[in-house]
Formats: structure tokens, C-alpha cells, sequence
């Protein structure tokens, strides 16, 4: 069984102002490390382009073709006031969602073991219809819905490590019991959200907030103390990952002190529980990480360790 990764070239083409941190290059040099000869096992394809159908399971019909009608033909247009849409924003978010949504039919299948969705823009910051924070659709939260539409899944988990607290995939299962999100997270830090009384309508979400400087041994403490027994009483169909890794000690915009080892290590823990209670599934979706070289280590570490390296 592979691991499988997933991406398009159209997910270049979401352009963002000179200088902003969430940009091409980054999902370039994801691209340049997994081309690396020790990752020639991975099975590879492309993100297809999401249907509204699948979409309009977490967002409003009236929210995707706002997204739609306000993609400019030329230039920049601001959504918020750190999310833009360029003319290429709109297919390169369709492949994102659409690449969550592969991967879980891949995964859930039994066609690929786990998978990888190396796309952009990001999601977990995007509420039911309010794109914020470089997201556009909120890529986990489709994956989730759709795994139970079509695929039956009761229970999903959604583990976000991205550095900042995922108030979108938060806000949008608050009151579903079917869903567990968990989240470590730098705080404070954008967007504000993630305190450990925030815990969801059923007690199904899960906040483990870090402090600006904690490094290696707090978060993999939180963890193992706040993140894997509630995992594992939950007992998921399937683990989502929302793998954002500004967490990194090289990123500029935060504070924690992550290397590419405490990713590998969070995954390993992760599949761990999915081989108890989710026949292994894990479908893992790029969120944030922008200093290009620790960026780079730490997705290479991380497809690494879901390749079972
Ligand atoms: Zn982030």
C-alpha cells in the first residue's frame, strides 16, 4: 500500500501581493523536495477540480459564487485584509478542495493507504462563508463532510498543528458530535481563537494552546497528555491532518520552536491511533508554513514518516 500525493500546477496561479508570506514558491519547493529520489515510491497524481456539490456541504451556494464572481480577470482583489484573489485564486481553490476530496475517496477505498494534498491555497482559517487568513474554502472540513457523505464514515477526526488555531474547521463542526477537531496552536496569535474552554456544543473540540517560545518537549507534552487520549476515545473512522508547519523555529510568523522532527514525530503518533481504530487512514492537507527551507524540511519529514520511513 502507497502513500498517495497529490497537487496541480493551477494551484501556482493563485497570486498574492508582493511580499506576502503565503506564495507559489512555497508549494514550489514542496515539489522540488518530494521530487527527491527517496520519496519515488510515492504514487502521484493531480488534484481535480472540486464540484460545487461537494463544496456547498460546508458552504453556502451563495458563498462559492461569491468567490466566483468577485475573481478578478486582471490584478488583485482583496477578500479580507491578508486574503486575495487573483485571476487563477479560484481553480487553484477548486483543485484544493477537490484534492481533499480525492484523497479521501482514494484513501477511503483502500487505493492508497494514506495520502498527502500539497495544494493552495490553504483552508482551516475559512468560516462557512467568510474567506479569511490566505484561505478560500475550508479544504479539511469539505474532506470530512464528504468522507461521511459518500463514503460513510461516522466519526472524523481532524488534527490541525498549524501554529495558528483553525477557527474555521472549529466554528464549522461547534455543534456536530460527528466531528472531533483538535488543534495545538501558538496563543495568543491570529486569529484569537483556540482557548481551552472553547470545547464545542458536544465537548468533541479539543484545544491544546502552546505559549510563543515553547519548543519540542511542550508540544509533544500537549500532545500526549491533551491530543492523543481524546483522539483515541473517539475512536475516528478516519484521521484528518490540517499540516500546517509554521510551528517551525525558522518561520516568521510565529513564535514556536518546532523542528521537522517533532512533525515526524506528531504523524507517527497520529497514524499509530489511525492503525488501532481507522484501518490506518490518514488524509493529511497543507495549511500553513512559510519560511521556504523549514517549510521544506518539515513536509519532506512529515511524507517521510506517512510513507512509513
Ligand atoms: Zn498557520
Amino acid at each position: 500500500m502507497t502513500t498517495l500525493l497529490l497537487s496541480h500546477p493551477q494551484c501556482l496561479e493563485h497570486q498574492t501581493p508582493f511580499g506576502h508570506p503565503e506564495r507559489a514558491d512555497r508549494l514550489r519547493i514542496i515539489t522540488h523536495v518530494l521530487e527527491h529520489e527517496r520519496f519515488s515510491d510515492l504514487a502521484r497524481d493531480e488534484a481535480p477540480l472540486a464540484e460545487v456539490a461537494q463544496l456547498v456541504r460546508v458552504h453556502p451556494p451563495e458563498f462559492v459564487e461569491r468567490l466566483q464572481n468577485a475573481t478578478p480577470f486582471v490584478g488583485l482583489v482583496h477578500v479580507d485584509g491578508d486574503t486575495t484573489l487573483s485571476p487563477g485564486s479560484f481553480d487553484a481553490a477548486l483543485r484544493s478542495a477537490g484534492g481533499a476530496v480525492f484523497a479521501v475517496d482514494e484513501v477511503m477505498k483502500g487505493k492508497a493507504s494514506n495520502a498527502f494534498v500539497a495544494t493552495r491555497p490553504p483552508g482551516h482559517h475559512a468560516e462557512t462563508a467568510t474567506a479569511m487568513g490566505f484561505c478560500l474554502f475550508n479544504n479539511v472540513a469539505v474532506a470530512a463532510r464528504h468522507a461521511q457523505a459518500v463514503h460513510g464514515a461516522e466519526r472524523v477526526a481532524i488534527m490541525d498543528f498549524d501554529v495558528h488555531h483553525g477557527n474555521g474547521t472549529q466554528d464549522i463542526f461547534w455543534s456536530d458530535p460527528s466531528v472531533m477537531y483538535l488543534s495545538t496552536h501558538e496563543m495568543p496569535l491570529y486569529p484569537g481563537t483556540g482557548a481551552l474552554n472553547e470545547t464545542g456544543a458536544y465537548n468533541q473540540i479539543v484545544n491544546a494552546p502552546l505559549r510563543a517560545g515553547d519548543g519540542s518537549d511542550p508540544f509533544r507534552e500537549a500532545f500526549e497528555v491533551a491530543i492523543m487520549p481524546r483522539l483515541r476515545a473517539f475512536k475516528p473512522d478516519l484521521v484528518l491532518i490540517s499540516a500546517g508547519f509554521d510551528a517551525h523555529e525558522r518561520d516568521p510568523l510565529a513564535n514556536l520552536n518546532l523542528t521537522e522532527a517533532d512533525f515526524a514525530w506528531a504523524t507517527k503518533k497520529l497514524m499509530e491511533a489511525a492503525d488501532e481504530m481507522a484501518g490506518g487512514r490518514v488524509v493529511s492537507l497543507l495549511e500553513g508554513g512559510y519560511d521556504l527551507e523549514g517549510l521544506g524540511r518539515s513536509v519532506g519529514a512529515h511524507v517521510m514518516a506517512l510513507m512509513r520511513g
